[in-house]
């Protein structure tokens, strides 16, 4: 099988684990990027890997981005949807911007990836796809509508696009992470997080690397049964 893998804000936080597990693993990775071209230079450093800069939020740049990663590498036999953001706010206080902004970039971003990807991995009666959830689109969270309905968004979309690749050889898996230690995580306020982690019955945070172990089980060749899943990696923070 191919072996090219992109993984979408795949230069730092937990996209960079992914990525590293990934290249580990003997894929050779593609690291998508929004603008942070510094962590990008630093991972390509690192790593010797190459990294593209696109908004995936932008279906055209997705469509020109994976053409481009192709023409370089070869065909795209794994996709890690794991870019995102979060734009925090309750519900009365919410602007349509902050709420159009993350279902842009965190849900409608998967399904212009996908829509980049399936047709070749169908041609080719193969592929894995793996989106990145999170324990609050299955759980919610105070403060985080727009985040919570994009994610639990990815992990519906996750089930519809499972049934249709089922049959040519595409799996299409969910990771929900809980509370894993990166800048996204830092930007909550102390007093918020030392409660968050009191809920972890592990008692911590989680470490990316966490999460990139569950990516390269999901995208193993011989993971072919497993499709439609969510697998939840947060320290027994909900279970479910
Ligand atoms: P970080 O903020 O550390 O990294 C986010 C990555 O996404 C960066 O590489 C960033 O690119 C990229 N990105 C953001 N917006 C865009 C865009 N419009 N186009 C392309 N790339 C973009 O986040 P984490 O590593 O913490 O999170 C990774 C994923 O895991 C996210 O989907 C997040 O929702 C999810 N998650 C995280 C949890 C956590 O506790 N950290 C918990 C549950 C889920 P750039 O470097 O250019 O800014």
């Amino acid at each position: 099988m191919g072996k090219v893998a992109i993984v979408t804000g795949g230069t730092r936080g937990i996209g960079e684990a992914i990525s590293k597990e990934l290249i580990d693993k003997g894929f050779t990775v593609a690291a998508s990027y929004g603008g942070n071209s510094e962590a990008a230079a630093a991972f390509e450093r690192e790593t010797g890997a190459k990294s593209y800069q696109w908004d995936v939020g932008d279906f055209e740049a997705c469509q020109e981005g994976v053409r481009q990663v192709e023409a370089d590498l070869g065909p795209v036999s794994v996709l890690v949807n794991n870019a995102g953001i979060t734009r925090d706010g309750t519900m009365h206080k919410m602007t349509a911007e902050r709420w159009q902004e993350v279902i842009q970039t965190n849900l409608t971003s998967c399904f212009n990836m996908c829509r980049a990807v399936i047709e070749g991995m169908r041609e080719r009666q193969y592929g894995r796809i793996v989106n990145i959830g999170s324990v609050n689109g299955q759980a919610g969270q105070y403060g985080q509508v727009n985040y919570a309905a994009a994610k639990s968004g990815i992990h519906g979309f996750t089930k519809a696009l499972a049934q249709e690749g089922a049959a040519v050889g595409v799996t299409v898996n969910a990771i929900a992470p809980g509370y894993i230690a990166t800048s996204m995580v830092e930007a909550v306020p102390g007093k918020v997080l030392e409660k968050i982690v009191a809920r972890i019955p592990v008692g911590r945070l989680g470490r990316p690397e966490e999460i990139a172990r569950g990516v390269s089980f999901l995208v193993a060749e011989d993971a072919g049964f497993i499709t439609g899943s969510t697998l939840s990696i947060n320290g027994g923070q909900h279970m479910y």
